[in-house]
């Protein structure tokens, strides 16, 4: 809970509104200077619980991705969405290192993680284990990620997201059952692997409930 105050100016040609906290403001428009009108409010932004399926498993290999800050972001988000495991592969940094910690704040420490040197075996690895692999990787002849479903209730999925620049090993896209591109029409058709976790992981994770 959040006690707190909407301001908004009495001004009505400036008209600006804003939140502040309930015992931190000033009853003069920063902008125009006017006297703010004020009314405070009990803020409920919690989260609601939701369950998933038992025997469901979800892991993300990262795979040489080279920003710490992304590899950060993505195990807050992992932790978020409730990944079962996360793998660091190739020269992908991890927690240990500090500049991974300033965007993960904290979140390794109730998450799964674990360094790999090799992508490729361990996806192998995991397709022995019964593990349905797909690659997240924009290009011309990649699925939809929202045209793939659970095939069975206790489905282990393993997706894998791919260095910056050059995406995802040539082999592992070889190997995978499907590549799966994130659908966007906007005029610059890109997106920042940290966001593409999200959406992935976020439209996965859905997957299970
Ligand atoms: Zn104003």
């Amino acid at each position: 809970m959040i006690d707190l105050v909407m301001l908004q100016c009495s001004n009505i040609q400036c008209n600006l509104r804003f939140p502040a906290p309930l015992d931190d403001y000033n009853v003069f428009c920063p902008l125009c200077g006017e006297r703010l009108i004020v009314t405070q409010y009990v803020l409920d932004n919690g989260y609601a619980h939701f369950n998933k399926l038992r025997g469901f498993r979800l892991e993300c290999v990262l795979d040489n991705i080279r920003s710490a800050y992304n590899v950060g972001s993505i195990l807050r988000s992992a932790n978020a969405f409730g990944l079962d495991q996360i793998y660091l592969c190739g020269v992908t940094p991890s927690p240990t290192q500090s500049k991974v910690r300033k965007t993960s704040l904290g979140s390794e420490k109730t998450l799964s993680w674990k360094s790999h040197p090799n992508a490729l075996d361990l996806v192998h690895e995991k397709k022995e284990l019964d593990y349905t692999i797909y690659s997240i990787e924009a290009c011309p002849t990649a699925q939809s990620l929202l045209d793939i479903g659970l095939k069975f209730n206790s489905e282990k999925i393993l997706f894998i997201l791919g260095n910056e620049i050059y995406g995802i090993d040539p082999e592992i896209r070889i190997c995978s059952d499907a590549v799966l591109q994130i659908p966007i029409w906007g005029q610059k058709k890109s997106l920042n692997v940290a966001t593409s976790f999200s959406i992935a992981a976020f439209y996965f994770s859905q997957l299970s409930r």
